[in-house]
């Protein structure tokens, strides 16, 4: 349920719904706006007549979600969610590009592509460090030596670092030196991760599953939403299809539909959407006109010898023409690429 308070509401009003919510055996998340506060009532509500909650002074409006998702929803939340990240904002008007090799694999290779991508005008570095390759015989990741890695190049370049996590285990490490802790495919159901992603303090880039609907992608937002982490950006990264042509196919329409049911941010990979370093910028321009609020893309600095997912890593040549592409659709759009930021310009 959506409870909207009066303008002006008492402090001790909202106090007083927020314990008849706790009464009911639900969770109350509370967003405070300028003029009015909206508190979200959440939990097993069916048999909890919303009545009780439209009698209480200074509630002005009571609705169901009619969503199987709540917090993430646009009916509790009706403006676009805009998280700031070190020096630049996503969600918001801007778009943002976040751009890495697939795995870390050296210090040397993390540090090239770093500063390659930063010149090119990524706002964000990613880098896998735990790897989740079919085969057990496959490059697994360099692990915390990956993460130190990162961590240097953060400091180099001022690029935000983003990492995938794959236990609950590894959360605790992993939150000493990246930014933003990526939910991978395979995982986007893993719902014990979820939930002990609910209780970290750093933004969660949430990828959709390989065959996960919208739906269940925006379900799986909603465990870390209610778990009390509400900096979670969607991705969708291509889903498996009969076709064979390409890795996977990119489902577009899922940028314009998680658009308008979720306040969330909603990035796009090319890479593993297509799986063929040819096909990713068009799949980028084509995410960013389709209203995609950032991109996530692999690059390596000499994709023949990546260790994991070459055939997909642009090289930085090609990522600085992808740049000059996006920006173009997204000015033709009217947005913008959001500003690389002083730091990072300055270096
Ligand atoms: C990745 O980003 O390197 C990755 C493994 O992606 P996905 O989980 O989408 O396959
Ligand atoms: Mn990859």
């Amino acid at each position: 349920m959506v409870i909207v308070m009066k303008p002006g509401a008492s402090q001790e009003q909202i106090q007083n719904v927020i314990q008849a919510i706790e009464q009911h055996n639900l969770m109350a998340h509370v967003i405070v706006g300028v003029e009015q506060t909206v508190i979200g009532a959440v939990g097993d509500s069916h048999s909890v007549n919303k009545e009780i909650f439209e009698a209480l002074p200074g509630v002005l409006t009571v609705t169901r979600i009619s969503q199987p998702y709540k917090l993430a929803s646009r009916q509790f939340h009706e403006w676009d969610s805009v998280f700031a990240l070190d020096g630049f904002r996503v969600g918001g008007e801007e778009v943002v590009l976040i751009a890495g090799p697939c795995s870390v694999e050296s210090r040397e290779q993390l540090l090239e592509t770093a500063h390659a991508v930063r010149e090119a005008g990524a706002h964000g570095l990613r880098g896998g460090v735990f790897k989740p390759r079919t085969s057990p015989y496959s490059f697994q990741g360099l692990g915390e030596e990956g993460l130190e890695y990162l961590a240097e190049a953060r400091e180099a370049t001022g690029l935000v670092v983003v990492a995938e996590v794959m236990a609950i285990n590894q959360i605790e490490l992993m939150e000493r030196y990246v930014d933003v802790l990526q939910v991978g495919a395979r995982n986007m159901q893993n719902f014990a991760l979820l939930r002990a992603l609910g209780r970290v303090r750093k933004p969660v880039l949430l990828k959709r599953g390989i065959a996960a609907t919208v739906e269940e992608l925006l379900m799986s937002a909603e465990y870390m939403l209610s778990g009390g982490n509400e900096r979670v950006m969607l991705c969708e990264r291509g889903i498996r299809t009969f076709e064979t042509a390409t890795r996977n196919t990119t489902d577009i329409n899922a940028v314009p539909v998680l658009k308008r049911l979720t306040h969330l941010p909603v990035l796009l990979d090319p890479s593993h959407a297509t799986g063929y370093a040819e096909y990713v910028t068009a799949i980028a321009r084509a995410g960013v006109a389709a209203g995609a609020d950032g991109l996530l893309v692999e690059v390596h600095p000499d994709p023949a010898r990546a260790l994991s997912d070459g055939r997909q890593s642009l090289t930085p040549e090609q990522f600085a023409e992808l740049v000059r592409q996006v920006k173009a659709v997204a000015e033709a759009i009217g947005r913008r690429l959001a500003p690389v930021p002083e730091r990072q310009a300055a270096l």
